[in-house]
Formats: structure tokens, sequence, C-alpha cells
């Protein structure tokens, strides 16, 4: 028996109850989860990097893995990926504060570091059973606190026009500044060969990889695919935060955008954006904020399917009396 199989669940016990008192104790997770062979949890970034250090001097390519935690199978299938094709993977979980545009959002997001340990650790040795030399894979988890993150606030300012002033841009003022904020921030610490990012946040994917191509990063961007529940919801942290009715009807929106792609042949551009919009707002406790038919590249709005070659309709619909914001899209035409 490992020493800490019994300090183990005494440990989680005080954590615990230091959280109910407000209090995040993310210290004790270097303890408690390192103890898993091949990962490794960081809280301070300088740990990280002497570690990166060291895998870097024996040839071990990098891959990252961004995320605000509260993780499930969307989030892992970017880890099994990265665990598949690098020696060591990243995994950061951190809810970025500058780019919450709504207080309460903020406060309200969900934050679970145990879970999300457990999960990555069965992610890993999944991802990780059939391949020929595993211990020459690692996972590690940089969880740092705000203050570690940003010892001096960022002042800088990313605008990647036209990709990050439309749809998310637009509703929510600030939000691409904070993601391109942290995500750089990763890069020049972590400094991955790849980084892995989900269409599920199809958007930010583009934003990105405009910045990327802006501050000239030696960083590849991998492009995940989106990961459903089996009634069609795109997974996200966000769900666990809507009620058992909330959950029932938000399927609905992904039937509605599925059944537009067949409606799509026969009408317009614009009785196609009507169609979705009129078809989720008819669902009692859903409220459509926006629905953009748009060319994949550019991102702005188009008026008849033959314009572009790639076309994605990006919805954001509020969901219930909270109320919780999901977001998802569709692809009509693809390149
Ligand atoms: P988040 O923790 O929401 O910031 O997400 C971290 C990363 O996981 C982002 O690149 C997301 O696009 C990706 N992700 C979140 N949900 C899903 C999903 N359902 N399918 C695929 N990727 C996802």
């Amino acid at each position: 028996m490992h020493i800490l199989d019994f300090f183990a669940p005494i440990l989680v016990y005080f954590h615990d109850i230091f959280f109910l008192f407000g209090k995040n104790v993310v210290i004790l997770h270097p303890i408690l989860y390192t103890r898993h062979n091949r990962m490794k949890v960081f809280n301070k970034i300088v740990d990280l990097q002497n570690q990166l250090f060291e895998d870097r001097k024996q040839g071990k390519s990098i891959g990252l893995v961004p995320t605000m935690g509260a993780l499930h199978e969307g989030h892992a299938s970017l880890v099994r990926r990265s665990v598949k094709e690098n020696g060591i993977t990243v995994v950061s979980v951190f809810v970025n504060p500058t780019q919450f545009n709504d207080k309460n959002d903020l406060k309200n997001y969900p934050r679970t570091l145990d879970a999300d340990c457990k999960l990555l650790e069965a992610t890993f040795d999944e991802a990780t059973a059939d391949c020929k030399s595993p211990s020459a894979k690692s996972i590690y988890v940089l969880a740092p606190s705000v203050e570690e993150m940003y010892p001096t606030p960022d002042t800088r300012q990313f605008e990647y026009p036209p990709v990050s002033t439309v749809m998310e841009g637009a509703h929510r003022p600030g939000h691409f500044n904070g993601v391109c904020q942290v995500v750089s921030r990763l890069f020049y610490i972590v400094k991955p060969e790849k980084s892995y990012f989900g269409e599920k946040d199809w958007q930010q994917i583009a934003v990105v990889k405009a910045m990327v191509r802006h501050l000239q990063l030696p960083v590849q961007i991998v492009e995940c695919d989106i990961v459903r529940d089996k009634d069609g919801l795109a997974k996200s942290s966000r769900n666990t935060l809507l009620s058992s009715d909330e959950r029932a009807i938000a399927p609905a929106i992904y039937k509605a955008l599925k059944a537009s792609v067949t409606y799509a042949k026969k009408h317009t551009v614009q009785e196609t954006h009507d169609k979705v919009v009129s078809d989720i707002n008819a669902v009692d406790g859903l409220d459509v904020e926006y629905f953009s038919i748009v060319d994949g590249n550019t991102l702005q709005d188009i008026n008849n399917w033959d314009e572009t070659p790639y076309v994605v309709g990006c919805i954001t619909v509020y969901c219930g009396k909270t109320p919780i914001r999901l977001i998802d899209h569709i692809k009509y035409k693809s390149e």
C-alpha cells in the first residue's frame, strides 16, 4: 500500500473543508495526484518549466491542451490526441478571469479540480494502453492561481478583425482579448510544438490562429472534432449548471441545426436562418441570442449559398431561467 493511499482521503477531506470556507487549497493537488506514475500537478509555473526543460533535453515533444477545467469527454478527446502525438502533454486548468465579461458567469463557472485530475489520469491510462513505450509519456496538469498566471495586470490588447469582432466578439466584448491574453501566456510558458483546440468553440480557433500568425509563434494549432452527448447536445462544462428541465430542452438546439442542413438545400440563406431561429425559439425556455450563417474562413455573413465553398452556421442560445448560455454550430458546406 502506498503511503498516499492512506493520507489522500484525509487530505481530500481537509481540502473539501477549506473549500467550503471559500478557500480552494489548490496547493494540495500536487501532493494528491502526483502519485500517479506519469501524471504531475503543478501550481507554480517555474516548476513546470524546470520539468519541461528536462523533458526537452530527452527530445520529447510537447503538446498543450488549454482548458478552464470542469473536464468532460470533449476535453478528454483533445487530451487523448495530444498523448498519442507527443511525449509530454500539458493540460492547463485555469478559469481565466480576463475572458469573462459577466462577473456572475465567472463566479458560477464550475471548478472541479479533484474530478478533473481523476478524469485526466483515466484518459492518460487509456491513451497509452496500446502504446509501445508508455513509460516515455507523461501528462502534466498546470493549475495556477490567478496571481500566479497574472503577477501584474495584463494590459495587452488583441484584436483580429474580421474574425474576432463578429458573433462572440460582438456579443461578449473583451472575451477574445482575454482568450488571447491567456493562450499567448500559455504558449510562452509551455512552448508547445502543438496545441489542441476543440471545434466546439469554432470561432475561438479562428481567433487563436490569427494570433499565432500575428505573433509568429512556432506552434501548430490542431483542430479537434466536437464531442456531443447521445441526444446531440454539445458537451460543455456549462451543461452541469442546467437543471434537469433545462437539460431536457437543450438538445432542441442541435436538432434544429441538423434539420436545417436538409432544409437549406431547397431554401435561401435568409429562410434557413429564420427557420432555425423560429424552431428554437418555439421551445419554451430557449431564446436565441444570435444565429449567423457565415463564410467559414472570414466569418462574415453570407447572402447566398454560392458565395463561398465553406459555410458554417453559428448559434448562441440562452437556456432556462438563470439563464445558461450555450453555443453550437453546424457546417452547411465544408472545404
Ligand atoms: P474550455 O474548458 O471550455 O475552455 O475548453 C477547453 C478546450 O476544450 C477548448 O479548445 C474547447 O473547444 C474544447 N472543448 C470543449 N468542449 C468540447 C466538446 N464538446 N468537443 C470538443 N472540444 C471541446
